[in-house]
């Protein structure tokens, strides 16, 4: 097996990907990606018109019965390499990504760049040990085989939020399967999907196994109605997921749908405070509030709600803003102009619906540049405010008492929401208690963080279907019972 090849950092990215070559768009559109903390022009990535999407899918329908055909030792053998190629990349492509969307590094490092090396080698390891088929005694006839085939051609369309992590959760689990796949990424971080393709030359990924058309909501939504695509992967908002959802409704085509949030932080009783507040950064605020499980609505008892409130305030006034390349940085810009104005709105709706702003609420100060929004508590709102039913996606948290643990739950439960949620507790096995009354595809206690090895979804309007774990590659393959 050959080395890595060496990193290319170029940020003028002005082709697309497909069939294995470098590809000048149809109609030679590109769009400038700007450098969320200097508001500068980063570089410039090709975008995708209908005919580049037609030319991608072709191309991953010509490639899919030599990639579905493979060995699956042999094709796990590709995908490993291709991990250790994604690997090599890994600190660029972290750096990059941070420079998009304005990501603290020290998220970055591991959400953008080891995770996606680590999703491939998980999934390799996956298929490689697990049963193309099974063979089943039959009641009717002499035994049936099922086997599990690959579901064929996937369409992937991911968020600038988390772009490499929430693509990677597409690619790996569909490529091991034996599917071949259309990334469609954000425009905002076009920049950072060329990694996958750098790495897909660099492996010898066969040619067509793996596309990259960068481009905006008209190129998304043109390759999901495609009617070379076998099923669709999405992540992103609720309004583009229910459309989604819709256009493969109609169409009976497979989709995988990863939304919004609003989770819910369950503080009991007898919570060790300085722990939960140790961990707020991370588990509440996590890449500035832009993350779909942040743990954004607080619920403290009446009984400590004094303390909760002033821990919680600590905490975040202690927080370090600053360049996102910088170690130390805990919270670094927005993504976009449209993305601060958006939050700045929600916090002056938060100012003037009588809910206690105990910290933040503005722009740092001290800083012009960059798209920043300070870190923001509002105390005493009422579950049913707009600032605790709605998806803010920025640093945004509100707390809220409750008087007894069925309250707490209720009022965890009282969401449009279910995709994570915390329980925080002296007692694990009354925190798993807890967990399981909350509606929800996902709860931590005293912590979280997902687990590779475990599902990861929402319910109600936080969308259909898991990724991660095995239940992550299923969605990749379908059944086929051949009755002996
Ligand atoms: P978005 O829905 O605006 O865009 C996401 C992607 O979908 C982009 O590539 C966009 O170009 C494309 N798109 C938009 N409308 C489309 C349509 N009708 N048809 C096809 N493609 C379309 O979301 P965003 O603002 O980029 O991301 C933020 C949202 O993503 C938040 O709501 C967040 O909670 C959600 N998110 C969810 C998860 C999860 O795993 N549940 C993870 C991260 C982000």
């Amino acid at each position: 097996m050959s080395t890595p090849s060496t990193v290319d950092t170029t940020l003028d990215r002005r082709e697309l990907f497909i069939d294995g070559q470098w590809v000048a768009p149809a109609n030679g559109a590109t769009t400038d990606v700007i450098e969320a903390a200097t508001e500068n022009v980063l570089g410039a990535a090709a975008s995708a018109s209908a005919s580049d999407v037609d030319a991608a899918v072709d191309a991953a329908r010509r490639a899919l019965p030599g990639w579905r055909g493979m060995a699956i030792s042999d094709r796990a053998e590709v995908l490993d390499w291709f991990a250790r190629e994604l690997k090599t990349r890994a600190k660029a492509t972290a750096v990059l990504t941070s420079r998009e969307n304005g990501m603290p590094i020290s998220l970055s490092i591991g959400a953008n760049g080891y995770a996606p090396s680590m999703m491939v080698s998980y999934y390799a390891k996956l298929v490689r040990e697990s049963a193309a088929e099974d063979i089943r005694p039959s009641a009717m006839g002499k035994r049936t085989v099922v086997r599990h085939e690959p579901v064929g051609v996937v369409a992937a369309i991911t968020p600038w939020n988390y772009p490499q992590s929430l693509a990677a959760m597409k690619i790996a689990p569909a490529l091991a399967a034996g599917c071949t796949i259309v990334l469609k990424p954000s425009p905002e971080t076009a920049l950072d999907a060329y990694a996958f393709a750098d790495a897909a030359h660099a492996a010898g990924l066969p040619a067509g196994v793996l596309n990259i058309v960068p481009g905006g909501r008209e190129a998304g939504a043109y390759l999901v109605e495609h009617p070379g695509v076998d099923k669709v992967a999405f992540t992103g908002s609720t309004p583009a997921g229910r459309a989604i959802g819709e256009v493969c409704g109609r169409l009976l085509r497979p989709v995988t749908l990863e939304l919004g949030g609003k989770s819910a932080s369950i503080v009991a009783d007898d919570a060790d405070l300085d722990h939960f507040a140790a961990q707020l950064a991370g588990v509440s605020l996590p890449n500035n509030g832009q993350t779909c499980h942040a743990c954004t609505r607080i619920l403290a008892p009446r009984s400590r709600y004094g303390e909760v409130v002033d821990a919680v305030t600590a905490a975040v006034a202690a927080l370090q803003i600053g360049d996102p390349l910088d170690k130390s940085t805990q919270i670094g810009p927005l993504v976009t102009r449209a993305q601060q104005l958006r939050v700045l709105d929600y916090i002056e709706i938060g100012k003037h619906t009588g809910h206690q702003l105990t910290v933040g609420g503005d722009i740092p100060d001290g800083i012009d540049t960059g798209w920043y929004v300070a870190p923001t508590v509002f105390a005493d709102v009422d579950n049913s405010a707009r600032l605790a039913q709605e998806e803010i996606f920025g640093p945004v948290l509100t707390i809220t008492p409750y008087t007894d643990e069925a309250e707490a739950i209720a009022i965890a439960n009282d969401s449009p929401y279910g995709l994570g949620g915390s329980v925080w507790t002296s007692d694990e096995e009354h925190g798993l208690a807890i967990a399981d009354q909350i509606y929800s595809g996902t709860v931590g206690v005293n912590h979280y963080a997902l687990d590779f090895a475990a599902p990861f979804g929402g319910v109600k309007a936080s969308g259909l279907g898991r990724e991660l774990g095995p239940e992550g590659l299923a969605p990749y393959r379908r059944t086929k019972s051949i009755y002996l």
